[in-house]
Parts: C-alpha cells; structure tokens; sequence
C-alpha cells in the first residue's frame, strides 16, 4: 500500500510542469517535454518555467481591419479608406 502512495507521489512531482501548465495554449508541448525529458532534471526545470510563463498575448491587429470612419473592411497598408478617403492610421510594426 506504502508503494503506491509513493509511486503515486513520485508521478504528481514528475509530472508538477504538466499539472501547472493544464491551461496553456501550448500544453501539448510542455507536456511531451515533461514526458520525454523530465527525467533530465534540466528538462524538468524548463517545463516547469515553461508552463509558470503567461502564454503569448494574441496579436492585437484585428484579422479584418476595419476604417475608423466609415467601418468599412480595408486592406492591411492601405494609406486612405477608398471608401470615405479619411486617412487611416495604423499600429506600429504594421508594414505601411
Ligand atoms: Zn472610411
């Protein structure tokens, strides 16, 4: 019985990264790395940092950019909204 409270115990402390980072878009990947290099020590350490990161903000730029004006969908680089011609500005890191 001892065995298994300790077989048990050794498994959650293995897999600590894989728990910690359950709600993580790249869950997958913290998980394999756990299970395949956990044993590593090193491996361990950085699924464990790994999963205590936040995950990568979604990137900010709408996938259908819209004028500011007029709402009417324009073309990512666009200068002036071909629609109502207002001058349209965009996020830096934008190609223009
Ligand atoms: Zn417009």
């Amino acid at each position: 019985m001892f065995h298994l409270i300790a077989f048990g115990l050794c498994a959650a402390l293995y897999f600590l990264p894989s728990i910690v980072g359950r709600a993580k878009r790249n869950f997958p990947a913290i998980f394999m790395l756990n299970l395949f290099l956990g044993w590593t020590v090193i491996g361990w350490i950085v699924a464990l940092i790994w999963a205590s990161t936040a995950d990568f903000p979604v990137p900010a730029t709408p996938a259908h950019p819209s004028c500011s004006v007029c709402r009417t969908p324009i073309q990512a680089g666009q200068n002036f909204c071909p629609h109502c011609g207002s001058r349209l500005t965009w996020p830096q890191g934008t190609p223009a």
